[in-house]
């Protein structure tokens, strides 16, 4: 299939964009102790290797502990964003590109200052535009399901702060404390925050967590009023929720490799079920990764899966791909991709 406005990539995390090469290597610069000697056993270990995937979402937080301890410092940072950016556009042709980390996960518990570390991954992101002047690439500092209510306000404060250097919004994600519903309500105020000042808002939410994760959905949708959320596919359960999301036009990221990886989806059918309950109740969606290094998959692969399983047609996917350059936090993503 070819896209002439080129691909749009929206959900993608910094600590799972970084090939293992370059993230080997940067450990090495830094000195950082690594549990294993061999780059092959490295490569294991900060990337989803078995096909089967990994038993839960904890599991794969214990694979993110090891990618953002490599990325905290300012060097790291700037290499890998500069890195994911340019890799994209090589690999894929991705025109439209948002890169989301929180930086309080690469500051060595506040050893490192964090306005460096932003404005390492700022200097990344101008680094790429330089080099890659067809891409439209922002940045989405994330709060954290596990942070104290001052912490999640100051990942907010820093994004309003950098704003105009190209940080484009603002998302939370994290394990849920002991697994327990999360008061997604408490994070009104720092939201409101961020979209008076222009921020856009994304938040992760109905990844899993049966009933529960779709309450949180609904949760979200009513308190948050985001635009747009970080899977959300359990909605697919639930007609009354999906009504909700397409009449307020949130837009869905939805993942299918890294659903299938973590057990969030049964199988491709489930899959399957899920992406033609969306289409059939006009939710609207983008396609994504979560983080191609990490999920071992491509966003091009993707659609291939989508369209292999019989979920959308090629008509669907281009629809899909559209949605995303539109949806797209970065200003100017819209305008250039409309022709
Ligand atoms: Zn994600």
């Amino acid at each position: 299939m070819d896209f002439p406005g080129g691909l749009a990539e929206l959900h993608t995390h910094l600590g799972g964009s970084v090939a293992s090469d370059a993230m080997w290597s940067l450990a090495h610069e830094q000195g950082i102790a690594l549990p294993v000697k061999d780059y092959w056993e490295f490569d294991r270990l900060v990337t989803v290797s078995d096909p089967r995937g990994v038993p839960n979402l904890d599991a794969l937080d214990a694979i993110y502990h090891w990618t953002e301890l490599i990325q905290s410092s300012p060097l790291a940072v700037e290499r890998s964003v500069h890195g994911a950016i340019g890799g994209a556009y090589r690999s894929q042709g991705i025109t439209t590109l948002e890169l989301r980390f929180n930086p309080m996960k690469r500051n060595r518990g506040g050893e490192r200052d964090l306005d460096h570390i932003i404005l390492a991954a700022v200097r990344g992101l101008d680094l790429a535009e330089l080099e890659y002047p067809q891409v439209e690439a922002g940045l989405i500092l994330m709060m954290d399901r596990t942070f104290t209510d001052t912490q999640n306000a100051v990942i907010v404060e820093k994004a309003i702060r950098w704003a105009s250097r190209g940080i484009v919004g603002v998302d939370i994600a994290g394990p849920r404390p002991g697994g327990a519903r999360y008061p997604y309500r408490d994070l009104a105020p720092h939201v409101e925050e961020a979209r008076s000042a222009g921020l856009g808002v994304t938040i992760h939410v109905g990844e899993e967590g049966g009933d529960q994760g779709i309450e949180e959905i609904a949760e979200v949708v009513e308190t948050l009023r985001p635009d747009r959320i970080g899977h959300g596919i359990l909605a697919a359960r639930e007609p009354g929720l999906m009504r909700e999301l397409a009449a307020r036009g949130i837009v869905l990221e939805i993942c299918p490799t890294s659903n299938l990886l973590t057990k969030a989806l049964a199988g491709e059918d489930e899959l399957r079920d899920t992406m033609r309950a969306f289409v059939e109740h006009e939710v609207p969606f983008t396609i994504a990764t979560d983080g191609p290094e990490m999920m071992r998959t491509r966003l091009r692969d993707e659609f291939e899966l989508l369209l292999r399983i019989g979920a959308l047609g090629e008509d669907g996917l281009r629809e899909a791909n559209a949605r995303g350059h539109e949806a797209s936090f970065v200003r100017g993503a819209t305008a250039r991709n409309a022709v």
